[in-house]
């Protein structure tokens, strides 16, 4: 006799639970959707001790009718595909058919629906069927799933605390509200409110419920298309940052999705404006024809995998970057309007964050004098004067995008520590101010490490070594980028590099990417290499450590990327030799330094992202005078 028999269905469902029901989180998805996907404008989700106990929703969708109701919990049983044809056509979000039948199979169930002309009330425990009758005719469906994994212990056992569960269902709810701003959303939990949007359609105010008003405030529409895509959202300004991808939501036609390429492409299009390290908060929708989009790759619905895929990452990145690059410009120190009393403690979070060199209060003529101009001893390495003087002039067909500030991660709080009060005020300076770089006039140094401007709105202090960076960086982004057309110089005597053998065939390679960036690598037996010359561009007494590397990074990388090699080597380059503080420099060197930087394609921001100029407006230090109030 065979040993093969079909399972009964309660037995498979419990099985496609395993891919379908995680946790809490993964039951309040699927369940939302649903209410989503039958058109509900008021959605709500109420949980017991972050659903472990019991998860209901609530909306005033659709409804179903009686048979529908029964049906809906048998696997494969959906209204949303019919054939083949429709499942290259997704409009909803769901499709598959089975997540009730997947829930129910591991929970205790009750549903009360109503398509408006028959009311039915249905009950279910473990995947049968206990009860069903005639129910209330309010519009729409409430469910009710309690006990979650009841019958399946080990399931149980595998959940986290309470409170991490709770933080996955607030992190979905948060994605829902921002891809669907139409609906108004209220998750609440033992009692409480967590989240409550109010379906106005806007996204910028589901922002703000999330996020808070001051991050809203920072995030900079963007909109653009190509032949088969649309993409929009809002990007934070570059002052925002997040340690970790998760504040970058993506949506594919209505759909949150985990997509890695698409989120390292959004952090791309930040690259220079953001600290290394650091993550902007990003809403991209993206929309495209479902037959480019296709979501039928894993149970949860989550992963994507799109057509025309590089199309899509050039028109996120250059979107977003351009977005970006026209709303940056220098930091402004300002006056808190509602802390007139204490000048002291703004410019305090402005020492920490930026180590800004502040006066002692009040006593500020008493402290040691900052020494102007004073006179270096010796000629100083790394002053732009060293560069070739008819390359300098950063080329435009570079485009690096524009200038930005950067302030640290936590300097999203110090504008709510000091109550600021009107909220548009720092969107519209962003909209009228522009990124213009000042005209300056040098009035002299600070701790041989700031330069102090002035200009007839204010005076500035000018990092001097991010100065320099973002100065030079520009320079070797052009050398960099432009290899044939540079000089070479031959080296006294070849250097030797030596390598693994796995490492020695990796690089062999990628000989060519490597003398696309202006390392001339010739192998020299198995795992033995030697350069015999270089660019002439390459900073002098630094060509070993810059040949290792760029050899590094085409090993660590797993793909090689002459353009990201390009620009890392650019980077590096300008690093090693900026002057650095502590340096006294002339008047004529900080002429030139500013003069320098006024050029530059974005002088705002040093390479690393962190700001090189910070602006004290005349009213700002007027007002902390209390010359005016
Ligand atoms: P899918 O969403 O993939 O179709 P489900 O198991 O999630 O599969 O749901 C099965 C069917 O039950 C849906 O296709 C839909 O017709 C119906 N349904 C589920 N939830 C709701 C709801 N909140 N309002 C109206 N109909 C619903
Ligand atoms: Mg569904």
């Amino acid at each position: 006799m065979g040993l093969i028999r079909l399972m009964d269905e309660p037995l498979s469902n419990k099985i496609a639970a395993g891919e379908v029901v995680e946790r809490p989180a993964s039951v309040v998805k699927e369940l939302v959707e649903n209410a989503i996907d039958a058109g509900g404008t008021a959605i709500e989700v109420l949980l017991l001790e972050a659903g472990l106990t019991s998860i209901q929703i609530v909306d005033n969708g659709a409804g179903m009718d009686t048979d529908d109701a029964l049906m809906a919990f048998s696997r494969h049983a959906t209204s949303k595909i019919a054939n083949e044809h429709d499942l290259f056509r997704i409009r909803t979000l769901g499709f598959r058919g089975e997540a009730l039948a997947s829930i129910a199979s591991v929970s205790k169930v009750t549903l009360h629906t109503s398509d408006g002309k028959t009311g039915t009330f249905v009950q279910m425990e473990g995947g049968r069927l206990i009860e069903h009758r005639a129910g209330s005719l309010r519009k729409g469906t409430d469910i009710k799933i309690d006990q979650l994994f009841f019958n399946t212990p080990a399931r149980l056992k595998y959940l986290k605390t309470l409170q991490t569960e709770l933080g996955h269902t607030i992190d979905l709810m948060n994605r829902l509200a921002l891809s669907y701003p139409g609906i108004a959303f209220r998750l609440v939990h033992d009692g409480k409110a967590v989240l409550q949007t109010s379906g106005s359609g806007e996204i910028k105010r589901v922002i703000s419920d999330i996020y808070g008003v001051s991050i809203a405030k920072k995030m900079i529409p963007f909109e653009s298309e190509s032949n088969d895509y649309k993409v929009s959202g809002f990007a934070s300004l570059p002052e925002i940052t997040r340690a970790n991808k998760n504040y970058i939501s993506l949506f594919v036609n209505g759909r949150w999705v985990k997509h890695y390429a698409i989120a390292n492409t959004v952090h791309k299009a930040y690259h220079t404006f953001l600290p290394l390290e650091r993550q902007p908060i990003v809403i991209l929708n993206i929309e495209g024809d479902p037959y480019l989009t296709d979501v039928n790759v894993h149970p949860a619905k989550q992963q994507i995998r799109l057509s025309k895929e590089k199309e899509l990452m050039e028109l996120i990145h250059s979107t977003i970057r351009k977005t970006i690059s026209s709303v940056v410009r220098a930091p402004v120190i300002e006056q808190p309007k509602a802390q007139k009393s204490a000048p002291t403690r703004q410019l305090d979070l402005w020492k920490s964050s930026y180590t800004v060199q502040e006066p002692p209060a009040g006593e500020t003529a008493s402290a040691p004098k900052p020494q102007l101009q004073q006179q270096p001893e010796t000629a100083l390495p790394g002053i732009p004067t060293d560069f070739p003087e008819d390359t300098r002039q950063p080329s435009s067909g570079l485009r690096q995008s524009s200038a930005d500030i950067e302030l640290p991660a936590d300097s999203v709080q110090p504008e709510e520590a000091l109550s600021r009060e009107e909220s548009g005020q720092e969107m519209d300076q962003f909209e009228d101010a522009g990124p213009q770089f000042p005209e300056l006039e040098v009035v002299g140094q600070i701790h041989g490490t700031y330069i102090v401007a002035q200009s007839s709105d204010g005076f500035y202090l000018v990092d001097q070594h991010a100065a320099q960076e973002r100065i030079k960086y520009e320079f070797f982004r052009e050398k960099v980028g432009d290899i044939d057309a540079g000089e070479r110089q031959a080296l006294l005597l070849p250097l030797t590099f030596h390598y693994s053998r796995d490492e020695a065939l990796r690089l062999k390679d990628a000989l060519e990417v490597l003398s696309e960036s202006g390392v001339f690598l010739e192998e020299f037996g198995d795992t033995s290499f030697i350069v015999r010359e270089h660019p002439t561009w390459f900073p002098k007494g630094f060509e070993q450590e810059i040949i290792e590397e760029l050899i590094e990074q085409v090993l660590d990388e797993r793909k090689v990327d002459v353009k990201k090699i390009r620009e890392e080597a650019a980077i590096m380059m300008s690093c090693k030799r900026s002057i650095k503080a502590n340096h006294y420099l002339q008047k004529h060197e900080m002429e030139r330094l500013l003069a320098d930087l006024k050029a530059a394609e974005q002088p705002f921001t040093c390479p690393h992202g962190r700001p090189v100029i910070i602006h004290f407006k005349t009213y700002d230090v007027e007002k902390m005078f209390k010359r005016v109030m």
